[in-house]
């Protein structure tokens, strides 16, 4: 039987997992996890999963009892620290060798870090695992001053829950303004003055230097801000790929795994797939490593297809949400280069859209609160060059 070894445990190995088991694969699955808990959900971790009374039980892909039915043996508490990819074996911080037939690495990606003096203080936390989520959710009930340090997707989310603890929040991000590689000007700034509305301060263009206090954080000294109160700060400055292990086993890496349509790396056998891959995205017509639950998804559908000798889908264009306050945001697409725009509907809360165009042909669209164009954002993507009055009929039609 087909020995099937898969390294990390989290929404892509889950999500590749069910999908093994809906296709009927017939060879044995083994999959290796550092965490302590089966694969779960990460979006809830800034959003629900901090205010109401979530246990990492309540947000898993799948129970224990599937894996169990299934015959699939899932190790926990175990980082796998090499790959040997002549011998087809893998070791473990455990002390044990596993060998395969198939590889797929789903190792995610690693939190950048800050380094600066008291960095390392109590009350300086990161949002990550369901643990980081835990202490985190404990810190805030006692919090009145939180600062967020970042103010990217995650930061923002994270800013919302504060807010309506009732804390005292404070975003500082060391960029002129928010969500500056992904959204546009004109989202940014509305994002930015609903979070003030409900009385979030913002420090744009503010770099971090230090933190302070006497047992845990109480301050955070930036410049030119000065000092800001906090007794929980939550950093989010970002993520790289978790890709040295496959980089040691010298599986190709160049900002992620490198894996061609069938999430297949440059080694015979071996699969890489979610966070920590980096994949040519045929629609848009570029190299793309994507941190979002559609990418791990799609991914997973696919070496589950690959794996299962089906054919598998074509890739589609990149899609993301974003829950923040009472906002939901959705993206279609990922181009940043577009020459106009077209906005639909009105930015006062009942719900509007952009429509990103480059040379004539859409090329992304971000949604504030409205399902109904985002619905159709994903067909419009599909489209060839349009004209203004053709796209306007689709739009509002
Ligand atoms: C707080 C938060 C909120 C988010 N919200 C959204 C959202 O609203 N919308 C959206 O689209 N996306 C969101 N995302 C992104 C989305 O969750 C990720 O894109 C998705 O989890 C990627 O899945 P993955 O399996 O590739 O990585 P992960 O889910 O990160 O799993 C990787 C796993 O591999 C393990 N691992 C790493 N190295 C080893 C090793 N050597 N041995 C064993 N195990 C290892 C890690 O511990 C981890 O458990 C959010 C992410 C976070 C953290």
């Amino acid at each position: 039987m087909e020995k099937l070894l898969i390294v990390g445990g989290g929404m892509a190995a889950g999500s590749l997992i069910s999908n093994l088991v809906k296709n009927g694969y017939q060879g044995k699955v083994t999959l290796l996890s550092e965490e302590a808990y089966l694969p779960y959900q990460r979006p809830p971790l800034s959003k629900s999963y901090i205010t109401d009374e979530k246990r990492p039980e309540n947000i898993l892909i799948k129970k224990e009892s599937f894996y169990e039915d299934n015959n699939v043996t899932v190790q926990l508490e175990t980082v796998v620290t090499s790959i040997d990819p002549i011998r087809a074996e893998v070791d473990t911080n455990r002390g044990q060798t596993f060998q395969y037939d198939k590889l797929v690495i789903a190792t995610g990606s690693t939190l950048r870090k800050l380094s600066v003096d008291g960095c390392d203080m109590p009350g300086v936390c990161y949002l990550r695992g369901a643990s980081c989520a835990d202490a985190i959710k404990e810190r805030l009930l006692k919090a009145r001053d939180v600062v967020i340090i970042g103010g990217g997707f995650i930061g923002l989310e994270f800013a919302g829950t504060a807010i309506k603890n009732g804390s005292n929040v404070t975003v500082i991000d060391s960029g002129e303004r928010l969500l500056s590689r992904v959204i546009s000007d004109e989202i940014a700034s509305y994002i930015q003055k609903e979070f003030e509305r409900q009385g979030v301060t913002f420090l744009l263009s503010n770099t971090i230097k230090s933190f302070g206090g006497q047992r845990r954080v109480e301050y955070i000294s930036c410049e030119p801000g000065g000092e800001v109160k906090a007794d929980l700060v939550v950093v989010g400055i970002g993520a790289e790929p978790a890709d040295q292990l496959a980089a040691s086993a010298k599986i190709r890496c160049q900002n992620g795994i490198v894996v061609d349509s069938y999430c297949e790396t440059s080694q015979p056998n071996i699969y890489a797939l979610g966070d920590c891959v980096s994949q040519f995205n045929i629609p848009s017509q570029k190299w793309m490593r994507l941190e979002s639950v559609h990418n791990a998804l799609e991914q997973a559908k696919t070496v589950s297809s690959v794996l299962c000798g089906k054919p598998a889908a074509q890739q589609t264009n990149p899609w993301f949400w974003s829950d923040q306050l009472d906002m939901k945001i959705k993206i279609v697409g990922a181009s940043t280069s577009f020459k106009q725009f077209y906005l639909h509907g009105a930015a006062d809360g009942s719900g509007f859209s952009h429509v990103y165009i480059d040379e004539g042909k859409i090329v992304s669209v971000h949604c504030v609160n409205d399902q109904k164009t985002f619905l159709k954002a994903r067909k419009l993507l599909e489209l060839g060059p349009v004209s203004e009055e053709r796209l306007k009929e689709l739009i509002e039609g």
